[in-house]
């Protein structure tokens, strides 16, 4: 599919007028789209909740949106919680996912009664110690040597997350024997996977597990997240996920494996960061430099400080040129930011337009796991973010970083 631009040219040359790029800019009206849409393809469910991960478009305008369109919210951290809190978010509406996790984070979760999701066997008698059990728990189940994962995630038994097929059990029984009665589950197993198939596996393996669980331990699994890691279609050639087929998919083997065994009918819960923000979000940049040596190379004002996918996982992200959309594609260039880091490159041997100094390029499919990656170094400031609310009405959610806030750690 042909990747286009949500906005006319002549709005976006004049947002550049108004703020110096490179910036962050989000499409509101498509994100509550899609998630209407997301949520809405589970509605045959007894019950359903997407909990939002927060890690991938940490801004409470963003979260705003969200819990408006009714999700929740995955955190990971003390930070995730406080923006969560910040937003209105409390309750079973938090998910804290996280791991290798500071007794201050658990203190917090459980202060604002979110459903805490336990990484490790160990963790029970960790938070039992420092910060008491809460009244509802979830463990993170890791298949192991059952699965195979996918690239990003990579393979389940190199992963370091969640408890082990044994260690699930004892896992259960012994918050059953200390108390607890309510319970979740959760996994996840593979990141940015476009194949729904992989999915209905992962349906399959956890509502055996919630049927074994009962036959076993005799706990009842209230909700049952399947995690993150949907896809999106960062190639314009990629197939998005249909999330219709998804749900009537896993409403099959819902139907089989939980209702016709006659177990709790548990909530399904996923709790997705890029398939929420990723293809509503754009980086909006401009040609600097142009260099011509061994490669023909292309110099933004942006580099891996504000988008660090391409550089740390080889990502393609699709590039725009602003009134250059119907050139031909045949120019080659290395389009690089300018840390002194040669894999500092948005993209490598790319063919576009001739591209000339001046020229803004708009990075596609940024909006999650974007921005919030940035880092200060070689003293690059992140930039700002802005939220697009339709026609010509734009908001800052996020200035620019300064060189005050760079400056203002230091101690001298
Ligand atoms: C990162 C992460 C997510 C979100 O992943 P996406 O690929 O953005 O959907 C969800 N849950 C956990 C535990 C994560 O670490």
């Amino acid at each position: 599919m042909r990747k286009t631009l949500p906005f006319t040219n002549e709005f976006l040359l004049e947002l550049t007028e108004q703020y110096p790029t490179p910036f962050y800019l989000y499409d509101e009206a498509a994100i509550r789209r899609n998630a209407r849409r997301f949520i809405t393809a589970f509605d045959g469910f007894p019950a359903f909740q997407e909990y939002f991960a927060v890690k991938a478009a940490p801004n409470p305008h963003l979260l705003k949106i969200f819990k408006e369109e009714g999700c929740g919210v995955d955190c990971s951290s003390l930070a995730e919680l406080l923006l969560a809190e910040r937003v209105g978010f409390s309750g079973h509406d938090i998910f804290m996912s996280s791991n290798d996790t500071p007794a201050v984070e658990f203190e917090k979760a459980k202060e604002m009664g979110a459903i805490i999701n336990l990484d490790d066997i160990s963790h029970i008698d960790f938070v039992e110690k420092t910060v008491g059990l809460p009244e509802m728990i979830s463990c993170r189940y890791n298949p192991g040597p059952l699965r195979t994962g996918n690239s990003i995630i990579g393979n389940p038994i190199e992963a370091k997350y969640g408890f082990t097929r044994d260690q699930i059990y004892e896992g259960y029984k012994i918050l059953k024997d200390k108390g607890i009665r309510r319970f979740g589950i959760h996994t996840m197993v593979a990141s940015n996977e476009l194949n729904p198939d992989y999915f209905l596996e992962t349906a399959r393996m956890m509502f055996d597990l919630v049927y074994k669980l009962k036959v076993i331990v005799g706990v009842d699994i209230e909700v049952i997240n399947l995690g993150g890691g949907l896809g999106i279609p960062y190639i314009p050639e990629d197939k998005p996920i249909n999330y219709e087929e998804l749900a009537n998919d896993v409403m099959a083997i819902y139907q089989e494996k939980i209702l016709d065994r006659g177990l709790f009918p548990s909530k399904i819960a996923f709790e997705s960061g890029r398939l929420m923000t990723g293809p509503y979000g754009y980086l909006v940049t401009k040609v600097l430099h142009k260099k011509e040596t061994y490669k023909d190379y292309i110099g933004l004002d942006a580099c891996m400080a504000n988008l660090m996918r391409p550089a740390l996982y080889n990502a393609y992200h699709h590039i725009t040129v602003i009134g250059k959309e119907n050139d031909r594609l045949d120019h080659k260039y290395d389009i690089v930011g300018s840390l002194c880091e040669n894999n500092d490159k948005f993209a490598i041997d790319r063919y576009m337009p001739k591209l000339d100094i001046g020229d803004i390029l708009v990075f596609h499919d940024v909006g999650a796991h974007g921005h919030c990656m940035g880092f200060n170094y070689n003293g690059k400031l992140r930039s700002a973010e802005l939220l697009w609310h339709g026609d010509r009405d734009c908001e800052m959610i996020r200035r620019a970083e300064t060189m005050d806030d760079y400056f203002a750690t230091l101690n001298f």
